[in-house]
Parts: C-alpha cells; structure tokens; sequence
C-alpha cells in the first residue's frame, strides 16, 4: 500500500528552493499507485499537484495532495537502421535521455543539457534550448486521465506551443515515447560547446527556476529586464541573476510572496519602460482549504 505523508515540508523539491508545506504528498511506484493517489484526492475533493524535477515550479503550501514522479524511473531503448526509440518514465530525468543521446551520435536531444527536468515535466512544458523542442522528437504519451483512466496519444494529436502542451490538464504523463534520428557529424563537440554556454551564462550552480519570463515574440524577456535594470537586483533574499537577468535566484530563504514580488516588480517595470507584458514561465503552485478537487 502506498504511504501518503502529511505536512511534508516542499522547500527541497524545487530547484529555486522555495516552497511551503503540502498536506498530503506521495511518491507512488507504479501506474496502480498513480491511480490510487488521484482517487485519493478526489474522495476528499482537494486539489491535487503533479511534480516533476521542481525545476519551473515555485510552491507555496498546498492544501491537497502533492504527487512525486521521481520514483517511476527507467527507459527501454530499441534501434534499427533509420532510428532509435526510446520509452521514458515520466520521473526518468532528462538527463538520461541525454547521455544517452550523446552516446548513441542521436540527432538534437543533447541540445536540451543543462537543466534537471524530468521527462514528464519537460514534455508538459515542451522544454526547447537551441532550436530544439522535446516535442520535436515525441512520438507518443502515456497518460492517466483525472478520471483514472490509461490513455495513448500520438504526439500529432496533441497541441504542443512555445512552453505549452495539453499537460497536466488532459492528465498525468505516465511515459513518453521519442524517436531519434542518428547523427551524420559527431555530437559530442556541440554538446561540450553548449555545456560550456550555460556554464558562462547561466547561474547553474545557485538555487534557480531557469527562465522566470517567456520570451515575447521577436525579443528576449532577458534583455528587456537588463534594459530596465533588473540584472543582478536583489530585494532580500531573491533576485535576478548577475549571469542572466532572467533567471531568479534565491540567496536565502526566500517564500512564494517574495516570488510574487519581485514577479510584480519586474512586469511592472518592463510594461512601463517598454509596453509590453511578459508572460510568466515559471508555475508558482499553492492552494487554500476552500479549494475542492482540481489540477494545480
Ligand atoms: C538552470 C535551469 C535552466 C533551465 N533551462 C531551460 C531551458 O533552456 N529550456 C527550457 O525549456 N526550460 C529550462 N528550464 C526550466 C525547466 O527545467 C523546464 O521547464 C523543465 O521542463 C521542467 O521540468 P520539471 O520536471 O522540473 O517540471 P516541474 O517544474 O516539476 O513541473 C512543471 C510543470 O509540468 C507538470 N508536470 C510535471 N510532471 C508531469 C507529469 N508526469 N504529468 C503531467 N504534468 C507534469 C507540472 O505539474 C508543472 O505544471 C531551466 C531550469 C533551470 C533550473
């Protein structure tokens, strides 16, 4: 039987190290404890919230229940001459995808190093860095509907934007199915020059949620905060990074409502300097008592 926790503290699941306290939280192992948990949470009519890495989210307390994918882990890889496929768990972190990527001369996933998502949360976001999109190479997602049921959709069926996918609303992803393509010209030199990159510009080392703002259309949100002078502000304990104006850092302690804050403070100096209103990235999750089911 799957342990449910309660009053579990969520400030070390999220990369930026910013979170509040969840009532009810589990970590299940199979698709049986996935759909013993959405049961769970609609038995007692609370919200429920789907976590990944923590790596685009900010949480503030949850008053529902909190799942963790980071136990439903593994791949199954299968090649023949013209591809390779490979099916992930949704908890499997990128980062395997990756090596994996680098290992077999795969075309474009090595692209998406640097930042320690999870399969399902990068899927749900349609993460992308360097002209490369995780949807590019998605041929298929298993999903468990809010109802409890299994589902399959080939990634044409599915709408996948800029950041965006029909993910967490149309359900929780189970596994995601990608097909690679083998590479004409060795990798690894792109892969060691990208790496160095985020080394040199981004803060990878510090607490961080990566990219704070969506880009807008034709420009960049990093270069309309520096413009306004955000780069490097800190108000207490967070702040726009020295490295780049649109990764947030957390210095300290940081809590949801500075998160808030300094959201505000930024949209508000770069609508007034330049008209144009940045759309967050980054999820910032809570939930009160009065909440009844819903997807967070
Ligand atoms: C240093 C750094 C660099 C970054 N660079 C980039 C970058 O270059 N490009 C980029 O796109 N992003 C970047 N990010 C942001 C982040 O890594 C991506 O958005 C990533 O895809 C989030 O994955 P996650 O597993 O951490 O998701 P989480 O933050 O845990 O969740 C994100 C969303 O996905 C949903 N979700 C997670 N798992 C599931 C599931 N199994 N089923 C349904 N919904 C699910 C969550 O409910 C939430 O809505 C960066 C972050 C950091 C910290």
């Amino acid at each position: 039987m799957l342990p449910i926790k309660e009053r579990e503290n969520l400030r070390r699941f999220t990369t930026l190290r910013v979170g509040g306290v969840a009532r009810y939280f589990a970590t299940p192992k199979s698709r049986e404890e996935v759909i013993h948990c959405l049961k769970f949470s609609r038995d007692r009519d609370i919200p429920l919230f789907v976590l990944g890495g923590g790596s685009n989210t900010v949480l503030g307390d949850v008053e529902g229940l909190v799942i963790n994918t980071s136990l439903l882990r593994g791949t199954e890889v299968r090649a023949d001459e013209e591809s390779v496929w490979v099916k992930a768990l949704s908890g499997t972190p990128m980062k395997e995808l990756i090596t994996l990527g680098v290992k077999m001369n795969l075309e474009g996933i090595y692209k998406l190093l640097g930042f320690p998502a999870s399969v399902g949360g990068a899927v749900a976001m349609n993460a992308g860095a360097f002209g490369v999109e995780i949807s590019d190479f998605l041929e298929e997602v298993e999903f468990i509907s809010w109802e409890g049921e299994l589902r399959r959709a080939k990634a044409w069926e599915l709408n996948f934007g800029y950041r965006n996918s029909p993910f967490p609303q149309e359900g929780f992803i189970y596994a995601a199915t990608f097909r690679f393509s083998p590479s004409k010209v060795p990798v690894a030199e792109d892969y060691k020059r990208i790496r160095r990159k985020r080394k040199k510009s981004q803060p990878i080392n510090m607490p961080t949620s990566g990219s704070t703002f969506k880009n807008p259309e034709g420009d960049f949100a990093g270069r309309l905060l520096e413009k306004v002078g955000l780069k490097g502000f800190r108000r207490g304990n967070l702040g726009f990074s020295e490295l780049h104006a649109n990764f947030m850092v957390n210095y300290g302690t940081a809590h949801i409502e500075d998160v808030k804050l300094l959201i505000k403070e930024a949209k508000e100096r770069v609508y007034q300097e330049t008209g144009i209103n940045l759309e967050e990235e980054v999820k910032l999750v809570e939930s009160s008592s009065s909440d009844g089911w819903k997807v967070l």
